[in-house]
Formats: structure tokens, sequence, C-alpha cells
């Protein structure tokens, strides 16, 4: 049987904190709402995490990968270690709700003056952490195992030319002392309703692939063609040919996946056939298999309707984000944990995710479970309310109440089952 917390289940103890705390989330969500920092600047947000947590008592490490926090729970008993996640970042979005905390925060962004936003929900991660670590501290004695809460600055990506996120935390070794055993991670989602969560085993968000594709031809007057060899005409044929790869040459039953081309440049004038063209894409896939023989495709086409043409073309591509990938044992367990934070009815599988969050990067080292949790307003549609990373993103605040349970149980669950 769980243990008990003053003569109730954890459970009850969780949902009876979960209550009392709901409050001081929200004040802590509408305090980083209103001071949003942008990736690897989130200085005044790292110092306040670190002095909530050091209040409860708990040991904290700041300076993790620039500005995260780490901050470690030992439990009375002894048993596995656990990681629970928050990300900390806001984004240069200008805030358009009409909300009394919004944000008027301005800031640089490689070399530009911005405005600030926290426009992916981030704000609410770090709160509902801070409850969750209030809650899981007031069990200590009983906690079977170690907790580790870790804020991770930059997960929507350092700027130029500076390392950031989960992959530099993991090399300054979150992952180690004490070696964590399983991670958990949580996403407010602005499009799915208060209350609900909902999952995914396996891949759940994509990997982002950066393609470059440099065509080499011979450059000629515009006059006579035949002199050169144009590499506008085959990168066209090489962007025709890529389309040919998702939908005629992978096997779509087993996952989706995205080529896209987003920028072509060539030439200067109209009658000038250049010498050279380059291309810029991103290549999403959710499952490993698919996304070695998709690089391969890639690289077998351009390169070969090149020759075709006499023209040369150089592959180039850079593996930025790994898949969001849910270890399938323990996603099955997690269900029932995510069960007891929202009631059976209230979760549900979701569909897969072509967008990447870099929580993958952890869940390459150790098996981790990522989740969404709803914050969009009770009879809502989807088409009403703005999306992540947009000035009229939107979040209902009730729905945190869920999340802080959901990060509970599932590091309680996780321990006593491991016990
Ligand atoms: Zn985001
Ligand atoms: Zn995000």
């Amino acid at each position: 049987m769980a243990f008990q917390v003053s003569g109730q289940t954890y459970k009850g103890h969780v949902e009876s904190m979960a209550d009392q705390i709901e409050q001081k989330v929200v004040s802590y969500r509408r305090h980083f709402h209103q001071n949003p920092e942008l990736s690897n600047r989130e200085f005044k947000t790292s110092e306040f995490v670190a002095e909530k947590l050091k209040s409860l008592g708990l040991e904290v490490k700041t300076g993790v990968a620039k500005t995260g926090v780490v901050a470690i729970l030992k439990g009375g008993k002894p048993g596995p270690v656990v990681a629970l996640r928050a990300d900390m970042d806001g984004l240069p979005v200008p805030e358009r709700a009409p909300l009394e905390f919004a944000s008027k925060v301005k800031s640089e962004y490689n070399g530009q003056e911005v405005p600030v936003m926290h426009a992916c929900g981030h704000d609410t991660h770090m709160a509902m952490l801070l409850g969750a670590a209030e809650i899981l501290t007031s069990m200590r004695k009983d906690i079977k195992g170690t907790i580790k809460f870790i804020f991770q600055p930059a997960e929507e990506g350092a700027p130029h030319g500076e390392e950031g996120g989960a992959k530099l935390m993991i090399k300054e070794g979150v992952l180690e002392n004490p070696k964590v055993d399983a991670i958990f991670g949580i996403h407010i989602n602005a499009q799915t309703e208060v209350g609900k969560i909902k999952y995914r085993p396996e891949g759940t968000m994509a990997a982002v692939d950066i393609l470059n594709i440099t065509v080499k031809g011979r450059q000629s007057h515009g006059a006579y063609p035949w002199l050169g060899v144009d590499p506008i005409v085959v990168s066209s044929q090489i962007i025709m040919g890529l389309q040919t790869i998702v939908s005629r040459q992978i096997d779509l039953t087993n996952q989706g996946a995205v080529v896209t081309i987003g920028s072509l440049h060539s030439g200067v004038r109209s009658n000038i056939i250049p010498e050279e063209a380059k291309m810029e894409g991103t290549i999403r896939t959710l499952d490993a298999n698919m996304q070695n023989s998709i690089h391969e495709r890639i690289t077998r086409t351009a390169t070969n309707i090149a020759e075709s043409a006499g023209a040369t073309a150089v592959v180039d591509i850079h593996r930025e984000y790994p898949i969001t990938f849910n270890d399938k044992e323990l996603t099955e367990k997690t269900v029932a944990s995510l069960v007891k934070a929202a009631g059976k009815d209230n979760v549900s599988l979701t569909k897969a995710v072509t967008g990447a969050e870099d929580f993958s990067f952890f869940q390459e080292k150790v098996p981790g479970v990522f989740v969404f949790v709803g914050g969009m307003p009770k009879g809502k549609n989807v088409l009403e309310t703005g999306a992540h990373h947009t000035p009229d993103f939107f979040i209902d605040e009730s729905g945190m109440k869920t999340g802080v349970k959901a990060y509970c149980f599932m590091a309680l669950d996780y321990m006593e089952a491991k016990k």
C-alpha cells in the first residue's frame, strides 16, 4: 500500500496541498509572466526560482548551463532518483493579450531591440514545478528516493554562437551526482482544455534536422543557356524530387515526416544564369530509422538529379534536436499517475507533434516521459485561442493545478513502484 502522510494516502495529501497553494502558484506564474527573459538571459528568473527553492530548505545549485537552477530533495527513505524538469525562457514576441500582468519588457536579441513575452507558457512550467517542489518537500521523510528539480534555460534555443539548454545542462552533469534514473517533463498547451492531459508513447515531438543544399552549375548569358549549366532549374528539379520522399518512399503508416525547403537563393539579374544556388530546409521525423533513411534519400535524390544535368549538389544535414521519445514502458506506467492528477476521462492519447522540444536530449540519456497539460479555457475551440509563439497566446491559469499534481504523482508513483 502506498505510504501515508498525516493519516491520509499521499494522493489525498497532494490533492489538498495543491488546493491550498493554488493561489501561490498563480502568483508565481504572474511574476514570471510580467518579467520574462530571453534564452540564456534568465538572470532574474533564476534568482527568483533559487530563492523559493532555498526557502523550502532544499539543496540548490545555480549557474547550471548559465542560468539554470537545480534543487535536490533527499527523501527520508532510500530509492531511485527522479528528475522533474521545467524550462525558463520567454520569446521575442510582443504581448497583445489584455492582461493586468501582461509583459511590457524589452530586451536585446542578436543585436536587435525586441519585446519579450512568455509566449510558450514556460512561466507556467516554473510556477507548477515550484508548487510541486513545495508539496513534495512537505512529504520529505516519507519519500523513497531522491527528487531532482531541474529548471532549464534556453529551451527555445540559445542566441547565435552560444551553447545552452538541455544539451548544455547534460554536458555540465545535471543527470549525474546523483545519477538520474528517470525524468518527467510537462508542457502547458494552449489548445488543450484545462483539466485535461494528453500523452503519447514513443515519438511524441519531432527531431529537427537542418538541410543545406548547394547546387553548382556553370554560369552563362541568359540568352545562351546551352553554354552553361543552370543551377536554378536543377534546384527546382531537386525541390520537386524531394517532394516524393515523404509521399512515395517512406512508410507513412508508421509515422509522419516532413521535408520542407524554406529558402532558395540564386542569381542577381534577369539575363545572367548564375553559377550557384543555395537552398535551406527543415526535416521533421518521429522515428530514428525513418530519420536516417530520409537523410540518405535526400542526399541520393539531390546529388543524382544534379548529376543528370551536369551540375553538382553538395548536401549537408545537421542534426539539431533529437526526437522527443517517450520510453514505451515508462509511459504505460505513467498513465496511472496522469489519471490520478486529472481523472480517467481527462487523460487521452494525442497525435504526434512535428514541432520539437529540447527535453529530447534528456530522453537520449535516461528514460523519460513528456506530457501536455491543458491551458485552454473551457468551452473555447482551438481556432479561437492564441497559439504558442504568437502575441495572443493565452493560458487559463486554472489548468496549472492539474500540472502541479501531475508532476507530484509522476515522481511519487515512480519511486513507489521502484522501491
Ligand atoms: Zn516554444
Ligand atoms: Zn515551449
